[in-house]
């Protein structure tokens, strides 16, 4: 096999991650991870409920902050970044799906794509223009004025995925995006993913329970108890 660490573009450089519960008991959700991923790739977590999959992705995204071990993305250790600068390498860089969608009721699919690329200094037309090309890409051309009430849940997460798209992240972080999604859905949904990086070439980062999905990823990882399985 080809050394393909020598490319890779996010490194995870003996990541650990200890909680104290309530008790002061410590919770070792990672211990000592070492990964060297690829960009321009589908990469999966796998793994039962609390080994540790949401806290890699968070640690990553720098929505959370290892307790030992260092995260470089894209030649960015971000976890030496201090808050302010994490939240500002966070809105340039990654777009996160999440299992509940995350949208917001009283608007529109557009409106809610359009909300997103306000924080942003783009000019009205620019926006309008995004907010169709990722309407369009997710396959949702039809349903821009629909309230999220009145989408599927699999609908829901696509509206959710154009407004990630967006603002053009580098990373995709997907923390169990089609845990309430049917299994025939969320393989449309496995499938948008794969589709999304061969054509615009952005890493998804993926945290699913789901069997199904690996025949859509280019990589699995799996996770027991805080540790990366090597099988
Ligand atoms: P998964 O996403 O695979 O279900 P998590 O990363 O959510 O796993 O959790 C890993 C472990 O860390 C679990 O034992 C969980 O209870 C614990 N944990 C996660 N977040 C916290 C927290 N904020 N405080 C204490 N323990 C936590
Ligand atoms: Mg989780």
């Amino acid at each position: 096999m080809e050394n393909k660490a020598a490319e890779a573009m996010i490194h995870i450089d003996h990541v650990s991650r200890v909680y104290r519960n309530r008790s002061q008991v410590e919770v070792h959700a990672l211990r000592d991870i070492d990964l060297a991923l690829n960009g321009g790739q589908f990469i999966s977590f796998k793994g039962r409920s609390g080994s540790g999959k949401t806290t890699l992705l968070n640690c990553i995204s720098t929505l959370d902050t290892p307790t030992d071990g260092q995260v470089t993305i894209f030649d960015e250790t971000v976890t030496r970044l201090s808050p302010e600068e994490a939240t500002a390498w966070r809105r340039d860089h990654v777009g996160f799906i999440f299992q509940t969608f995350g949208l917001i009721p009283t608007l529109s699919a557009y409106e809610n794509v359009d909300l997103m690329l306000r924080l942003n200094h783009l000019s009205t037309h620019a926006r309008h223009e995004r907010v169709v090309e990722y309407l369009d890409l997710v396959g949702l051309k039809t349903r821009v004025n629909h309230r999220p009430h009145e989408l599927s849940g699999g609908q829901q997460q696509r509206v959710a995925i154009a407004r990630a798209l967006a603002n053009q992240p580098k990373l995709l972080i997907a923390d169990e995006p089609t845990g309430e999604l049917d299994s025939t859905t969320a393989c449309d949904i496995f499938d948008l993913f794969k589709t999304i990086v061969r054509e615009r070439g952005l890493t998804i980062l993926m945290a699913t329970h789901d069997p199904l999905s690996d025949d859509y990823v280019d990589q699995v990882i799996k996770l027991k108890d805080g540790c990366v399985v090597h099988e």
